[in-house]
C-alpha cells in the first residue's frame, strides 16, 4: 500500500499551513472542517451553566439594577429637594435622569450585544488567504477562532477580541460591546460622584457618624441621641457611595487605557495592533467616536469585522 498523501484544503493546492492550538498543542483533524464552513459542523452541545454560577451572575447584575434607582430616588426625591431651589432641583433631576438612562441603557446593550465568533457572517468564519497561521484552535468549541479571540468558559463560546467577562452585565466584553462597557463605567462613576456631592452636603448638615461610632454598642447604649439612627443611616449611604465612585472609575480608566493602546486585559503587553490613539478608539467606539457618549441608542458602525486585524507591521 502506498502512503496516503497529506491532507489538503479543497480550494487550495498548497498543503495546509499548521494552525496554532490554544494550548500550544498540534492541531487535530477537526480544524480542516472549519476551513470550509459550508460543510456540516459537529458543534459540541452548549452546556447549561452551573446553577451556582447563574445565581452569582444574577446577584452581580442586581447590584446595578438596584443601586441605580436607589441613588436616583435618594438624590432626586429626598436629598436635593432639601438642598436646592426649584430651578436647581429641576436641572438636577434632568441630569440625573439622563445619567441613569445611560447607565441602564449601556448595561442593557452590553448584555444584548454579543461578541461571539458566531456573530460573524459565514464567509468570515474561515481564515482569509494568507492568514491561516494566525487562527487558533479552540478545544472547547472544536473550531478555529480568529486572531485576538479567546474562549469564555462562562459564556461557553469564543469571543471576538475578548477583553474580559463582566459579571455586572452578564456578558463577555469584546469587539461588539466594548463601547457600551466604557460608557457604562463612565456614567456609573459620574452618577455616583454627583450623588456623593449631594449626600455629603446633606450628611454634613446633620452631623456625620464615624464608622467606629456606627459600630460601637457603647454609643448606642449610653448616648440618648434620638437622631443617631438617622444620622447613622445617612452616613452609611455616604460610605457606600464612596465605593460606588471608586470601583466604576477604576474600571473606566483601565478600559480606556487598554483601548488607547489597543490591547486587551489578557494580553496587555502586546502592542502590535496599536495604530495610534485616535484609530484605536474608532475601532471600539465606531464612526461617531466620542459622540457615542450621548446615548447607547446612537448607531455608530464599527470600521472592523473583528476577524481580520491589521498590525503595525502590515501598515
Ligand atoms: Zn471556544
Ligand atoms: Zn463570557
Amino acid at each position: 500500500m502506498p502512503p496516503e498523501p497529506p491532507l489538503q484544503d479543497k480550494d487550495n493546492s498548497k498543503p495546509q499551513k499548521p494552525v496554532k492550538d490554544v494550548d500550544n498543542q498540534k492541531s487535530q483533524e477537526p480544524v480542516l472542517d472549519y476551513l470550509n464552513p459550508q460543510e456540516p459542523i459537529n458543534k459540541p452541545p452548549i452546556k447549561a451553566s452551573k446553577p451556582t454560577m447563574a445565581c452569582s451572575q444574577i446577584l452581580y447584575i442586581m447590584i446595578i439594577i438596584v443601586l441605580t434607582p436607589f441613588f436616583y430616588v435618594d438624590v432626586v426625591f429626598y436629598v436635593t429637594p432639601q438642598l436646592l431651589g426649584p430651578i436647581g432641583f429641576t436641572l438636577n433631576a434632568i441630569v440625573c435622569t439622563w445619567i441613569s438612562y445611560n447607565i441602564l441603557g449601556n448595561m442593557w446593550a452590553c448584555y444584548r450585544k454579543t461578541s461571539s465568533v458566531d456573530s460573524l457572517p459565514l464567509e468570515l468564519l474561515k481564515p482569509a488567504e494568507g492568514e491561516e497561521h494566525l487562527w487558533r484552535y479552540c478545544k472547547e468549541c472544536q473550531r478555529l477562532m480568529p486572531p485576538r479571540s479567546w474562549h469564555c468558559k462562562i459564556c461557553n463560546c469564543c469571543i471576538l477580541k475578548r477583553d474580559h467577562h463582566c459579571n455586572f452585565t452578564g456578558n463577555c466584553i469584546g469587539h461588539n460591546n466594548q463601547r457600551y462597557f466604557i460608557w457604562l463605567t463612565f456614567y456609573m462613576g459620574l452618577g455616583s460622584s454627583l450623588a456623593l456631592v449631594y449626600n455629603f452636603i446633606f450628611v454634613w448638615r446633620h452631623g456625620f457618624v464615624l464608622v467606629n461610632e456606627l459600630f460601637s454598642m457603647a454609643a448606642l447604649q449610653n448616648g440618648p441621641e434620638p437622631d443617631l439612627a438617622f444620622r447613622g443611616a445617612i452616613s452609611m449611604v455616604v460610605y457606600g457611595n464612596i465605593v460606588c465612585v471608586i470601583f466604576p472609575f477604576v474600571m473606566f480608566f483601565s478600559a480606556v487605557s487598554m483601548v488607547r493602546r489597543n490591547t486587551v486585559m489578557f494580553d496587555t503587553s502586546n502592542r502590535e495592533y496599536d495604530m495610534g490613539w485616535w484609530r484605536n478608539f474608532s475601532q471600539v467606539l465606531g464612526k461617531l467616536q466620542f459622540w457615542t457618549c450621548l446615548s447607547p441608542a446612537i448607531k455608530s458602525p464599527l470600521p472592523h469585522d473583528g476577524a481580520q486585524w491589521k498590525t503595525k507591521d502590515k501598515e
